[in-house]
């Protein structure tokens, strides 16, 4: 077979070689080591937390070495596209502070590689497809849906593997007049590749974060270029990542299946394979069944991306989670350097998981308590009233009626050697500030049934007597401990223990009675701090209205 005829035959407007495109897109100067990645979403309009995942990967790797992180739009399949979805990408992402050095914007690209949408690289796919049409390792395949599925079930009955290979691959060796005559004819044709058939090889591909993989070299015929010129995801790879300069290729671990077309591939055009990172799939503990599954879009609205926006959680606070995740060192290092920027830390592939990487929406709250208890209480006045002026009026309007007292509330157990670690994301703050409002205060807890109901009468009627609002923090304590005394209540609470005959309990029955009646909760914050934030008046009115 002349395969330059067969190639102009196929790809008669296509009137250069490849050369054209790798002059065009020279090679990039960059620094030694540097590292160039991307992202590539399909523009679905549903983004999600393996989306940002991969991009933290990419982006660290990216900029921890002095490359470059682009994006590239991947619309080649037409079907699942929806409008507006690369303003969703790029907003999102934005969001969690992940910013690309090039590649699409909202309304257009930015970047000397370019077109960075696929569906606009039509012509180079085509051009790249002739050029492997002439070396004879590509060929025109011409089976219907009906053929292809009569294939299938032919070879479920004798339980061959399924595919286009071997002495399936009916279309591999037809001849130039056959092609000629149905080209000609109008038929719809896809581009196969010409894999070679009863291969022993064993392949190996370097990816980072697994080692060295070996795998049987593809006999699989797979599609190229679709019917109408567009590639498959294989080839789409193969072009995309050799012009545009991807050093490394950070994607799900689903395609590793997959990973021998893009090797042969690479091997057919003798170009250099990048270095791939697989990165594992995201898991969680299901919550009825208690067993491993993957995250699921329809399942966990803690998939998608806008999940986390919409509860508040603040995207510094998931990145650091997400760190967590991914690199077994972070927490280690966090603890070390607990106010250290986050780009600090030395992110690296080695660290990461191959066998699932566990999300857990506790563990999240944690790091996302941490975190926020390490901010100032100016930043989070900030943070928390800009999200509750977009996603919740009603506490808006509560936290900024009176922003001085709103600030010294947040202030409470902040700072200092030990903060407190109360508020996890915005919207729960709401939950957890309610005692401190009028309008939302309420008796959650009931009183401690250590303490009669006449002593608590009693603890609480000295309390409103004995008050001083003037009184320093110091102080406040010895003296609560001097009435606990009088009251016959040991003044701690091992001297307690060990008399338990000599005392009808300890200062701790006291604090938690006036902390009861005060913010209506066993477990709240120290109850001289929220006094001092409620003011005189409220204080003396809810330790009455306890009584
Ligand atoms: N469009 C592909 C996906 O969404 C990208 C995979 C890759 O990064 O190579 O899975």
């Amino acid at each position: 077979m002349d395969y330059t005829r067969l190639a102009e035959l196929l790809f008669p407007d296509i009137d250069c070689d490849i050369d054209f495109y790798e002059n065009k897109y020279p090679k990039r100067e960059l620094p030694e080591g540097a590292r160039v990645t991307r992202l590539g979403p399909s523009p679905t309009g549903f983004i999600h937390l393996g989306n940002l995942y991969g991009a933290l990967v990419d982006e660290r790797l990216a900029h921890q070495s002095g490359g470059v992180f682009f994006l590239r739009i991947e619309d080649t399949d037409n079907k699942r596209e929806v409008e507006g979805a690369v303003d969703i990408i790029i907003n999102s992402l934005k969001y969690f502070n992940v910013h690309f050095d090039e590649g699409a914007t909202v309304d257009g690209e930015k970047g000397i590689y370019g077109p960075y949408r696929q569906r606009q690289r039509r012509e180079i796919y085509r051009c790249f497809a002739k050029h492997l049409t002439k070396k004879g390792l590509c060929y025109p395949c011409f089976c219907s849906e009906e053929e292809n599925e009569k294939r299938r079930n032919a070879q479920e009955a004798i339980k061959a593997n399924p595919g286009y290979y071997g002495e399936w691959a009916t279309c591999r060796n037809l001849s130039f007049e056959e092609v000629e005559r149905r080209v000609n004819n109008g038929e719809s044709y896809v581009m196969r590749f010409r894999a070679p058939e009863n291969s022993e090889r064993i392949i190996e591909v370097e990816d980072e974060i697994r080692g060295t993989l070996k795998m049987p070299e593809n006999e699989m015929n797979f599609v190229v270029l679709k019917s109408d010129g567009i590639p498959t995801y294989h080839f789409a790879h193969l072009v995309d990542d050799y012009l545009m300069g991807t050093t490394h290729v950070v994607r799900g671990e689903e395609w590793l299946a997959t990973l021998p077309y893009h090797h042969q591939l690479f091997e057919a055009f003798g170009f250099k394979i990048p270095v791939y990172c697989h990165t594992a799939v995201l898991m969680k503990i299901d919550a009825e069944t208690q067993v491993k599954r993957k995250l699921s879009k329809r399942k966990d609205p803690e998939f998608s991306l806008d999940f986390y926006k919409s509860e508040g959680y603040l995207p510094e606070a998931v990145w650091e989670y997400l760190l967590t995740v991914l690199n077994s060192n972070f927490e280690e290092w966090r603890r070390d350097n607990p106010e250290a920027d986050v780009h600090d830390f030395k992110f690296t592939t080695q660290k990461m998981s191959v066998s699932g990487a566990l999300f857990d929406t506790d563990k999240l709250s944690d790091v996302s308590k941490n975190y926020i208890a390490h901010l100032d209480g100016e930043v989070v006045y900030k943070h928390l009233t800009e999200w509750a002026k977009e996603c919740d009026e009603e506490y808006y309007h509560l936290l900024t009626k009176n922003p001085e007292f709103t600030l010294n509330m947040i202030n409470i157990g902040r700072g200092g050697e030990k903060p407190r670690k109360d508020i996890a994301s915005w919207r729960q703050s709401k939950e957890f500030y309610s005692f401190m409002f009028p309008e939302t205060f309420k008796m959650e807890d009931s009183f401690p049934e250590s303490v009669s109901e006449e002593d608590r009468c009693a603890i609480l009627t000295r309390y409103i007597e004995n008050y001083d609002h003037s009184q320093v923090k110091d102080d406040w304590f010895p003296a609560l401990r001097a009435m606990g005394e009088e009251m016959g209540y040991a003044p701690k609470p091992q001297l307690y223990k060990k008399n338990p005959e000599m005392y009808k309990g300890h200062v701790g029955d006291i604090g938690a009675v006036i902390r009861v009646a005060l913010t209506g909760r066993m477990n709240a914050p120290d109850i001289w701090e929220v006094q001092q934030v409620l003011g005189e008046d409220e204080t003396l009115r809810r330790i009455k209205a306890a009584l």
